[in-house]
């Protein structure tokens, strides 16, 4: 073991920046504003199928500059519910990134269609001009991922939605908030969807919405949650075949109040992921995740970088556990591409996805990719020049690491 300086690594048994007795900010974060909303919800005796529903559909739509909201019990479902309610089935293409959670391309393929994998660029998002080489007379949508909250370059997506008569269909699961040329996402597209699950920067433990501002297909989708039963139609009516994907006026409640605090939440991220970006981007080797200067706001669900091993000086599985032991809840983020895991890879029939390969997506699953979430960003200025002080001091000692 190397020996202990003043300044020794708490790997190597030096004192960490940050302690045991530091805590980061944690997540979910409430106060009487969500007690006071609940037993509201309880002493109604109103549970279900209510006002707060309606709401907080109100209320979301307004916050993202949508016409309409609908929402649902998971981003999952309301990525599968838009894909159905365009009518996407088999022999249908949908282009996904494979540098994502696996409901962007779970939910093309669990309505029959297929999902084609796009590589990413220097943004972490799908790269435009690649999207445009893999569109086939099949291809009926796009959906890209605003990743860690980086708005996709959506001029250049929408482009190609009119040039090639597709639908984008925002994959904005870490956005809410992110604002495009002052417009928030989700409607930038055609529509987009959301996730409320726990670790997300609103939360009603699980939850989904789909934005858009199209009326005919924000009525598709709320049919299609609500068991296919068609607007003002008789409890009895269906007309669509929908499923139960309703979400519960507790978690309605919920939300609404989470949503009046998450444009506070959103500027403090912001702020602090300035001071982060700077001193940060600053360290030789270590890439930020790059903004847009067409970005009006950004959420930051995940604060994003890429570590270039050669020149920070150590791999970065060693700098990550470096990191971790100093007292920084950091992650080398996904560890393979979508098309890696096995519901793909061992999937017979076209396309054959072990002849993927997304040479971007690769090099930050294996190489270079690393996060943390965005409750480390609700902390004080202070807590961020800790961060940085870690990566200053992991970087003065990166030769102790580097085998
Ligand atoms: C969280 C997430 C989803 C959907 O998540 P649910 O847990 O089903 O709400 C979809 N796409 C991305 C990129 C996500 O991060």
């Amino acid at each position: 073991m190397p020996k202990t300086t003043k300044n020794a690594l708490a790997i190597h048994g030096g004192t960490p920046v940050r302690g045991a007795d530091k805590k980061w900010p944690g997540w979910p974060q409430f106060d009487d504003t969500e007690r006071k909303a609940l037993n509201e919800v309880l002493e109604s005796g109103k549970w279900f199928f209510g006002d707060r529903v309606t709401q907080f559909e109100r209320e979301y739509a307004d916050y993202q500059d949508a016409r309409f909201c609908v929402t649902c019990n998971s981003g999952t479902a309301a990525a599968e519910i838009a894909m159905q309610a365009l009518g996407i089935g088999p022999g249908d293409e949908v282009l996904v990134p494979a540098y994502t959670f696996i409901a962007t391309a779970s939910s093309v393929a669990r309505v029959g269609a297929t999902p084609i994998f796009v590589d990413i660029d220097d943004s972490w998002c799908m790269d435009p001009a690649l999207a445009e080489a893999a569109i086939t007379p099949r291809t009926k949508a796009i959906m890209p991922v605003h990743f860690g909250s980086q708005v996709c370059d959506m001029d250049r997506f929408n482009a190609l939605a009119q040039k090639h008569n597709l639908k984008i269909i925002e994959d904005a699961c870490h956005s809410w908030g992110s604002k495009w040329k002052g417009k928030g996402t989700g409607a930038l597209g055609f529509g987009g969807v959301f996730s409320f699950q726990a670790s997300k920067n609103i939360t009603a433990g699980e939850g989904g919405a789909i934005l858009t501002d199209n009326e005919e297909f924000a009525d598709a989708c709320k049919s299609i949650t609500n068991c296919g039963r068609a607007k003002g139609s008789v409890w009895y009516g269906h007309v669509l075949l929908g499923t139960n994907a309703r979400i519960t006026e507790f978690a309605a409640a919920l939300l609404s109040a989470q949503l009046s605090r998450l444009q506070e939440h959103t500027l403090r991220r912001q702020r602090n992921a300035a001071i982060l970006n700077k001193e940060l981007g600053a360290i030789e080797g270590l890439i930020p995740q790059p903004g847009d200067s067409r970005m009006t706001q950004r959420a930051y669900h995940l604060y994003c970088m890429r570590m270039d091993d050669k020149a920070f000086g150590c791999s970065r599985e060693q700098m990550v556990e470096a990191a971790r032991a100093e007292g920084l809840p950091i992650g080398p983020g996904y560890a393979v591409p979508l098309y890696k895991q096995p519901v793909f890879a061992e999937r017979k029939g076209t396309p054959d996805y072990t002849k993927c390969h997304c040479p971007a997506t690769e090099d930050l699953c294996y190489r270079t990719g690393t996060w943390f979430g965005h409750p480390n960003l609700l902390g004080s200025e202070e807590d961020m020049y800790d961060i940085v002080a870690i990566f200053k001091k992991i970087k003065e000692n990166v030769s102790l690491l580097a085998k």
